[in-house]
């Protein structure tokens, strides 16, 4: 949204990784709070297309250290990335331990 990019990748294959909902509960937004209102700076849609695409193939191949359990961050006013850890929250609506064997 605007000059702002994440990236994060969710493995359902492993048990330690968080699910999107596990890192994004589910909120009432207020409408202007979504991309397509808010507008986003067309460049950032290549470059986090571009992470994500990486991810992708390293996941199918099997090559290197995914981003699963980390959230990277794109400041694009500043170019600059911040990460943080994101875990999987037991209470999760979608995966948690209360849901999972649904
Ligand atoms: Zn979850």
């Amino acid at each position: 949204m605007r000059f702002d990019g994440q990236i994060a990748v969710y493995d359902p294959r492993s048990p330690a990784s968080p699910c999107y909902a596990c890192v994004f509960p589910e909120t009432e937004l207020a409408p202007e709070a979504d991309c397509a209102t808010m507008g986003v700076f067309a460049p950032l849609v290549g470059i986090v297309g571009a992470m994500q695409a990486a991810e992708a193939l390293k996941l199918l191949c099997g090559v290197g250290q995914a981003l699963s359990g980390r959230l990277l961050m794109l400041d694009g006013k500043r170019m600059q990335w911040s990460e943080m850890t994101v875990t999987r929250n037991a209470a999760c609506e979608v995966c948690g331990h209360s849901h999972a064997a649904r």
